[in-house]
Parts: structure tokens; sequence; C-alpha cells
């Protein structure tokens, strides 16, 4: 998998394109004018892995906030800016890491120039963050959103290069997979700007995972993209698990266990839906990036989760702990669980 050579900006401390690990980042969903709660949700993305994290930026009581947070943040604040472009000075003052700004509702070049100003005194990258549902321009002119998209990007990169100013990260999201991937396939060869890859309210966890995974799985596959956003209707924690999650499939990051588990068949003797649960369920407490297999059978277990650190196979009344392939103990089905748990911890 060869990736997309794009220039890397920098967002606080944390590096965005180039050879960099793809960033996985997150959006608080709290009120941003409540502290505290802003605080404590930040820190909560932050012992899950988050690395930058995007904040809403709705009036002028939000943007004050911003100061607070930032100073209490252990990763990078991004500003999430929208119709008024007077919030972004306020959130640079605040020592905000980015900006993100939807050319959809901020289109007045001059407001544009004075922001991307103040950004440039400060070093402080933008975002372009173009949203099929808030295009800027006419739909009729073009002949598919994706290159409506693309057009409004290249448009608003061009402005802020007049402006001598290419701390810019560019991001195409919809809500449609397809198109979200056509748009980005248009931009990559276009510039050399970091990508922001998204499919936007993408729904609950269990589809909205699915269709980001799609979405965004297909792109970096095709080596487009430098960081990646999933956007779930749940707790901000869960977009986490599952950005992570489309990383380690695709082998570009590693973080925390993975669980390997056999889907069951007529061969299967266990409960192997609840134990591979319990498993996954004390699996989040560690944040080793191990592999663990919970298997149906002897049979096939072993061979087929050889990849794995530790694992279990699972008989009639008994199961077989095996490490990389290699079966290491038995045990009674009452001590699947504890045993399992007992081997991982000596990793
Ligand atoms: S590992 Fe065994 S029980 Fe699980 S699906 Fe394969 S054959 Fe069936």
């Amino acid at each position: 998998m060869s990736r997309r050579q794009s220039n890397p900006i920098q967002v606080g401390s944390v590096t965005i394109g180039g050879d960099a690990p793809i960033v996985v980042q997150s959006m608080t969903k709290t009120d941003t004018r409540n502290i505290p709660a802003t605080i404590a949700q930040i820190k909560e993305l932050a012992d899950y892995g988050c690395e930058i994290v995007r904040v809403a930026v709705p009036d002028k009581e939000a943007a004050k906030s911003l100061k607070v947070i930032k100073e209490n943040a252990s990763i990078p604040i991004i500003a999430d800016i929208h119709f008024d472009y007077r919030l972004a000075f306020a959130a640079l003052k605040a020592g905000v890491d980015g900006l993100r700004l939807n050319p959809g509702n901020i289109r007045d070049p001059e407001q544009i120039a004075k922001v991307v100003k103040a950004a440039k005194q400060r070093q402080v990258p933008i975002r372009i963050g173009i949203n099929a549902g808030s295009l800027p321009l006419a739909p009729e002119k073009y002949p598919s959103i994706a290159e409506h998209m693309v057009d409004a990007a290249m448009k608003q990169i061009k402005l802020l290069e007049t402006l001598d100013f290419d701390l810019i990260k560019i991001s195409l999201k919809a809500f449609d997979a397809p198109t979200t991937i056509e748009a980005y396939r248009m931009i990559a060869p276009l510039t050399t700007y970091p990508l922001h890859l998204g499919i936007t309210e993408a729904g609950l966890p269990a589809t909205g995972a699915i269709r980001s995974a799609v979405g965004i799985g297909i792109l970096l596959y095709e080596g487009i993209g430098d960081t990646i956003r999933v956007s779930l209707t749940a707790q901000p924690c869960e977009e986490i698990n599952a950005a992570y999650e489309i990383l380690k499939s695709l082998n570009l990051r590693q973080h925390g266990p993975t669980l390997v588990s056999c889907p069951g068949c007529g061969r299967t003797e266990t409960d192997i839906v609840a134990l591979a649960k319990s498993v996954d369920k004390k699996l989040k407490k560690i944040r080793k990036p191990i592999k663990v297999a919970v298997m149906g059978c002897v049979v096939n277990g072993p061979g087929e989760a050889k990849d794995a650190d530790v694992g279990i196979a699972c008989g009639k009344g008994k199961g077989a702990i095996f490490r990389k392939g290699r079966v290491v103990n038995t045990v009674a089905e009452a001590d699947y669980l504890s045993v399992l748990m007992a081997e991982i911890k000596l990793l």
C-alpha cells in the first residue's frame, strides 16, 4: 500500500501528513460553555487514544471557554467555526491549535482573509472542511456532488494560497460513501495538502462504524488520507475505538488488543458468543497491542488463529489455551475466562 505524498503540517504537538502515522481525532459532544464537562470529555477521549480533538464554537461564550479548556487539555484542540468568522479570532486568541472553517457558511473573502492573517501570525493551520450538506456554490453547474465538493475546496485553497497561507488540511465529507470516495480520489492528485477523512452523519455505532469503515477504509487502502474521524451518534470514545479498528484492519496502526473470534458452527460445544463478549469486555481495560483469539473448537481453533499471541480453543467441557498457535495448557469450561485472562496478563 503506497501512501499519497502530502506535505506535513503541525497541529500543536501532532504532525499530520508526510510519513506521520494516520492521526485519530474526534469531537466533543458537550456544551463547550460547560468547561468542566468539556475538559472531562477531552481527558476521556485522550485516555482512549484520541490524538486531536475538535470543539464546537457556536457563540462568544463558547469561544471564551476555549482558553481554560486548552490549558487543561493534553491533546491539541481544534476550534470548529461556522457562520461567524469573528469566533475564529476569539479561538485563536484562546490559543487553539487549529481552526476548521466551512466555506459553505463563511463565504466573504474579506472575512476569510482576516481569519487567515490571524492564523498565519500564530502559525495555526486551517482545515477547509467541505460538507456535502452545506455546499457554497450553485449545484446545477456540477455533474456530480463530488465535483461540486472538490471545486468548492479548490476555490478555497486558491484563496488561502493567494494570501500566502499553506498550513492547510482538507476534508470532503458526505453521508454517502461512494460520493465521499469519489471526491477524495478527485482531489488527491490536485494538491499536496494533508487530507482529513470522514463520512459525515454516519449514524448509530452498528451501522455508522460500517459505513465509515467502507468509506474511510477504501481510501486508506488506496493510500489516501492522513487523519480520520469516525462520526457516530454515540459517546465520542466509541468513535475512537471504531477509528482504531479501521486502522488496525489495514495494519496502519497498532492500538490496544485485537480480538480474533470464530463465528461458531455445528462443531462448537460452548457458548462462544458469551465467551467472546466477556473476553472483549475485559480487553477494553488493556492498552497493550496484543492479539487474543477465542475459538470454538480444538480441531481448527489454534491453526486458524496462529497469529494470536494467546487464545483459547473450546472443546466439550474443556478448552485448550494456546500461544502463537501451539497448545500450552488445558482447562475446564468454568475456568476459560479466568485462565485466559491470567495468560494475557503474562504477555
Ligand atoms: S474454529 Fe471450529 S467451531 Fe469455530 S467456526 Fe471454525 S470449525 Fe467452527
